[in-house]
């Protein structure tokens, strides 16, 4: 199991993340911030504890208070290495002291506070304990936007990874496919994300045939066969940042019927992309693609959202969905990836990430969206 590495930037940028998401929970309504360790800790300090253990691990976050990391002492000195540090006060705490009185002491007692998706039960509940008086809310459902956007350093390490997943593609499509089951062209996948500098695979879809039509397929022991459509999704994460793409190829030579569903997929995805500017909303992108699916009769066949936002982790908001009202904003990375699944016989999913410019949208993923016929 590789850990994941954090991109890394000064610390001036931590400290500006962490004053904004301070004042983005006064904003709404929250006396504070609760990190626990995982993505928002990475993206806020970017600091990854060396395991996570049963020891607390808490971030802090509270507006016109200085940012607190309260940190078990054994590990003070992996957490003083960390990139945004500078931007912290440390609060080490010994075995057989009590890491939540220290912390409740840190927090107003009556105070709301959003607590990161993450953190075990065991510690909310300890600081429930000693704050009785004290409210919580999912960080992610109160702060839904809070890594949304993505700066110009975020930006390029995100175009970096769309395009090593790109490099994946142009590598597999070149792979014997008749005759190997689907999970010999996943472990292809996997080492060719990190051959071209993945840290962490986080999927390696290889979906032939009839196992195309169901969009949680993974990859198992189906030997692909000449005539199968195969749905082919995968990403991770490169140098802490996101890489996810679907391209959908034949092997040997398509029916018409394939090449329909394909060219109708591969106009939604187009669609799609094409609703992306700033002010739109998320759902418009859904509906845009939808539209063209629904028009060619195939709209039950289009069974999941459009697109999910993408980051320091593979999937996260926005949504790209029906009552997403919420606007785009130029620096957001999200998927557009619309696509059929026809029960018992085939798939096809197409999937590029884009982000949100000033003045429209541009593809993180620029391999063919063609039907690419392999062997
Ligand atoms: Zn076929
Ligand atoms: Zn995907
Ligand atoms: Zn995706």
């Amino acid at each position: 199991m590789t850990s994941s590495t954090a991109a890394s930037f000064t610390a001036d940028v931590y400290r500006a993340r962490m004053e904004r998401a301070a004042r983005a929970a006064a904003e709404a309504g929250l006396a504070g911030l609760l990190v626990a360790p995982g993505p928002d800790l990475v993206w806020l300090t970017g600091y990854t504890p060396p395991a996570v253990t049963e020891r607390l691990t808490l971030l802090v976050l509270a507006a016109g208070q200085d940012p607190v990391l309260v940190v078990p002492a054994l590990e003070a000195p992996d957490a003083r290495q960390a990139a945004g540090a500078p931007a912290l006060t440390l609060r080490d705490w010994t075995d057989g002291k009590d890491p939540y009185a220290a912390t409740a002491a840190l927090l107003d007692a009556r105070g709301r506070f959003g607590i990161s998706d993450n953190a075990w039960a065991l510690h909310l509940l300890a600081l429930r304990q000693a704050l009785p008086g004290s409210s919580y809310a999912s960080l992610t459902e109160a702060l839904p936007m809070l890594r949304a956007v993505k700066d110009a350093a975020e930006l390029e390490l995100m175009t970096a990874a769309g395009a090593a997943a790109d490099a994946t593609f142009e590598e597999i499509r070149n792979v014997p496919f008749a005759g190997r089951r689907e999970s010999d062209v996943a472990a292809d996948l996997d080492r060719l994300l990190r051959r071209h500098g993945h840290e962490q695979v986080d999927f390696t879809i290889v979906a032939s045939g009839p196992h195309g039509a169901d969009p949680h397929h993974e990859a198992g022991d189906r030997v692909i066969e000449r005539g199968d459509m195969v749905v082919l999704d995968f990403g991770g994460l490169k140098d802490g940042y996101g890489s996810d793409t679907s391209r959908t190829v034949h092997v040997g030579e398509p029916t018409d019927e394939e090449r329909r569903v394909h060219d109708v997929v591969r106009a939604a995805q187009e669609a799609g992309f094409r609703a992306v500017r700033p002010g739109a909303a998320c759902q418009d992108v859904d509906r845009a693609a939808r539209a063209v699916i629904a028009d060619a009769g195939y709209g039950e066949y289009f069974i999941h959202r459009t697109g999910h936002g993408i980051g320091v982790t593979t999937h996260e908001p926005p949504y790209m969905i029906e009552g997403e009202e919420r606007p785009l904003v130029p620096g957001m990375c999200f998927s557009v990836e619309p696509g059929i699944y026809l029960p018992g016989r085939f798939g096809v999913r197409i999937e590029d990430i884009v982000t949100v410019t000033e003045d429209g949208g541009r593809r993180l993923n620029t391999t063919t969206r063609e039907l690419v016929i392999v062997e």
